[in-house]
């Protein structure tokens, strides 16, 4: 197994504390960052190779180093704790167990991009991590850490999935209805509150002091070419051991499953989704796949959030299309025409596949209607939602065939 880093601290019985955190080395590295330039924190950044690991994967230094130079005004930085990809509750697990790791992430990263104040949007079912995260802040206050230079606003969500993708959630924080925006304009440039903000979501940050204290190469050295470090996966579904596993981006998918003790069930694989909801599903023979980005690019799917859920032999696929269409019809914000009326329609004709009243024509409209709205909207939800309408009926088709009559 990968050395650990994120959930270095989660076995002490009081690891949510200031004390346990310092007393494991915590805030060694906003001591070493507090000395460096702005510049070179970014750099460490961009050399440790670290991604997203909210969904997007996208480089992390990199979007640092989109704030525009010139710029006089202020700067924000923006937590997304909004977790609510289906399948994926690890950011849970750190903003309940180790909530000074994000604070010292905040701090090492508004340091980097010059910005005095700093949001943090958790979602709004999160009550316990939500405490939790907040008497840390107050801890940090009180011990000095917060509050000279750097202040951080607590926020909680209202229960929108989509105020998890960052234009919807920098409206919602603005107050606003959480309706994404067409980009650019990027939140780099112009985010909240019209200024130039910074949105990275709660296990990147929490991935930055440790590059800080151990550098860039170590970590870099601990995922793949294009991707450092190790991530934390939510492994849930038919596993005998369902948790959060903390393991390198190269890990293979087959690898991940055996660590959560195999298949359970039947014992026999039938699907896995690697990368949370919008992931399109993997059959049995296509886990032998690295979990970084651009491995699960190449097999035709995301990693995106790194929810892993797997299906053995027991599980209907249009079962499982059909609760996750009735999750997208209920979650389209309704901006767009083809993500607003395509998933409503397609929850009803899965459903009625699933009902034993399907057509035969069916299968090949749904694929017809879901292709043709990708890539038309104002945001990545109705693509995210393809991904899957698409891969499940494709790679599983006979199974719904076998639901329609004279089919
Ligand atoms: Fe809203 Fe869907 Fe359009 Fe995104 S794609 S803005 S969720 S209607």
């Amino acid at each position: 197994m990968a050395e650990i880093v994120l959930m270095r601290n989660f076995s002490h019985p009081d690891s949510h504390t200031l004390n346990a955190y310092r007393a494991n080395g915590g805030y060694a590295a906003w001591d070493k960052a507090r000395e460096m330039e702005p510049a070179a924190i970014t750099e460490a950044v961009k050399k440790a190779n670290l991604r997203g690991l909210g969904g997007a994967g996208f480089p992390t230094g990199m979007k640092w180093s989109f704030i525009p130079k010139t710029h006089t005004g202020p700067v924000y930085l923006v937590v997304n704790a909004d977790e609510g990809e289906p399948g994926t509750f690890k950011d849970r697990y750190l903003l309940e167990r180790d909530p000074h790791a994000l604070i010292e992430g905040m701090l090492i990263a508004a340091r980097a991009i010059r910005c005095t104040l700093g949001f943090v949007y958790i979602r709004g079912e999160y009550v316990q991590p939500w405490r939790r995260f907040s008497a840390a802040v107050q801890e940090a206050y009180d011990a000095g850490l917060l509050g000279r230079g750097f202040d951080v606003i607590v926020h909680r969500g209202a229960g929108a999935y989509i105020c998890g993708e960052e234009t919807g959630l920098l409206s919602s924080l603005e107050g606003k209805k959480g309706w994404p925006k067409i980009k650019p304009p990027f939140p780099a440039i112009k985010g909240a509150f019209g200024q130039p903000t910074i949105v990275n979501n709660v296990e990147t940050l929490c991935c930055v002091p440790p590059i800080i204290t151990r550098g860039a190469e170590w970590f870099a050295g601990l995922g793949t070419k294009t991707q450092g470090g190790t991530r934390m996966y939510s492994v849930s579904g038919r596993v005998k051991k369902p948790a959060v596993y903390e393991a390198s981006v190269s890990i293979t998918l087959r690898r991940l499953i055996e660590t959560a003790g195999g298949v359970s069930g039947t014992g026999r694989l039938k699907a896995v989704v690697p990368g949370g909801g919008s992931a399109a599903i993997l059959t049995a023979d296509e886990i032998d796949v690295a979990m970084d980005v651009d491995g699960l690019k190449a097999a035709g799917s995301m990693i995106g959030s790194a929810g892993v859920v797997v299906m053995d032999e027991s599980v209907s696929i249009p079962e499982a299309l059909m609760v996750l269409a009735r999750f997208y019809a209920h979650e389209s914000c309704g901006q767009c025409t083809p993500c607003r009326e395509s998933t409503g329609w397609i929850y009803k004709m899965v459903h009625r596949i699933v009902d034993g009243r399907g057509h035969k024509e069916d299968l090949d409209t749904i694929l017809d209607v879901a292709k043709r709205g990708a890539g038309t909207t104002i945001c990545a939800f109705y693509d995210g939602a393809v991904g899957p309408y698409i891969s499940y009926i494709e790679k599983f088709r006979s199974e719904f065939e076998a639901l329609i009559p004279h089919a």
